[in-house]
């Protein structure tokens, strides 16, 4: 039985009935009683229908996100921990988890798991939680509980240093939620690459698995040629490169401290440092003095943070990708391959491959298209919930 209601107004309930599990403030009618944020509160129709259960969050202009839509269901410890099982097991699946491809992986990826505002990634013997609204935070206790049960990793370290939180009415906050502190660096495994990782201070939680399987494709380009890996972070492609005996890879990014983590990556994996170069700077800047110089690579990867966070910041965003896009072709070498993302939200497929078209048209380079990207398999995509194919990539060719 739940006490707290929210009414939406007459015809609002349409995304519902598409299963959409957002509920946006200009959709409400009214909230009945007096529910606390983060609590469980009934979704009505302006008719009155019962439709879900939603965790409330009353400051956020996403005003309620559900949990369930079977409304007989009480949402408590069990129901959680019944939801992560399922999304743990899945990735047995999605990853060959068996064949020891990876120890480090995304365990829980929010709407797509049906667990809005839960993120959760293990690297090796580490559980690393972002609790990212007023619903996560509120079954804080109960979730991370569940996680131990589930994975038998009893080490959670919290990364809810976010500024989305701050949406929410939320403090940022990160420390040590069970277990012993984490050592600085934590040593992963990926596909028989190995990767320092900073789960206390590194972006994201530590590292971007969501381009793991992007990052095996580069294997099949890389021997013998000189490489220019963009925005490179802790070296992810540099090291997939290098020891798929690319001729050399020119790293790019603006952390020191992600390139000297990146540095260490090449030592822990017994490369050859002599072929690899590190620049810090600001990837705008190096590509424009690299066009100056008349430098040329066989291959360039683009992997920029989210330009576009939000809608509003997709035209100004597109001008970004697309100006990086231009200066990438005229770097590359005829017949030179180019691996280029997008992560942000807003910009669909369709979208971005007209940017690179348009950066293309202007670099007078004919470009095709040799394979699509997206993100890997661990950061599923809901089909009720579109938002949650954010990463796109392109191999092309010139
Ligand atoms: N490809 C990487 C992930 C890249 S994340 C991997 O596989 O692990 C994006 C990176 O871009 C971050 O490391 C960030 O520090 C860097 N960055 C952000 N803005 C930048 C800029 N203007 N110039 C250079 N690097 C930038």
């Amino acid at each position: 039985m739940i006490d707290n209601e929210l009414i939406l107004k007459p015809g609002r309930d349409r995304s519902l009935l598409r299963k959409h599990p957002w509920i946006f403030s200009g959709a409400v009618s009214k909230v009945i009683g007096d529910p606390e944020p983060g609590s469980t509160i009934l979704i009505r129709s302006a008719e009155g229908k019962a439709l879900a259960s939603a965790a409330y969050s009353p400051k956020s202009n996403i005003q309620a996100r559900i949990w369930s839509w079977d409304i007989s269901e009480e949402i408590n410890a069990q129901y959680l921990n019944n939801k992560l099982r399922i999304a743990i097991d899945s990735r047995r699946i999605m990853l060959n988890i068996l064949n020891d491809s990876t120890n480090a992986y995304r365990i829980i990826f929010s709407e797509s798991d049906e667990l809005p505002g839960i993120i959760a990634d293990r690297y090796d013997n580490w559980l690393v939680v972002q609790l990212l609204t007023s619903g996560a935070e509120f079954w804080k206790d109960e979730i991370c509980a569940s996680l131990m049960e589930l994975t038998g990793i009893n080490n959670i370290y919290e990364r809810s240093d976010v500024d989305v939180r701050r949406l929410e009415d939320l403090n940022e906050r990160k420390g040590l939620i069970s277990g012993i502190e984490p050592p600085d660096l934590i040593e992963i495994s990926e596909n028989g690459n190995k990767f320092l990782v900073d789960i206390k201070n590194g972006q994201k939680t530590g590292f971007y698995l969501d381009q793991r399987d992007n990052r095996k494709k580069i294997i099949l380009y890389a021997k013998n040629r000189s490489i220019l890996n963009c925005f490179s972070y802790t070296g992810g492609f540099t090291v997939y490169a290098l020891n798929a005996k690319a001729k050399e890879v020119t790293s790019i990014d603006s952390s020191s401290e992600a390139l000297q983590i990146a540095k260490s990556n090449l030592v822990v994996n017994g490369l050859d440092l002599q072929k690899a170069q590190w620049i810090e700077n600001d990837v705008f800047t190096q590509l424009r003095r690299f066009r100056d110089e008349g430098r040329q690579f066989d291959l360039i990867i683009l992997d920029p943070p989210k330009f576009a966070p939000t809608i509003s910041q997709v035209p100004k965003a597109a001008r970004g990708y697309k100006d990086i896009n231009l200066l990438a072709f005229k770097l590359l070498k005829p017949e030179g391959i180019l691996f280029t993302f997008s992560c942000s939200g807003g910009i669909s497929m369709e979208l971005f491959q007209k940017i690179v078209a348009d950066a293309a048209l202007d670099a007078g380079a004919h470009v095709k298209v040799i394979e699509k990207l997206h993100q890997a398999a661990d950061h599923p995509i809901a089909l009720n919930f579109p938002e949650s194919e954010y990463l796109k990539g392109l191999i092309c060719q010139k």
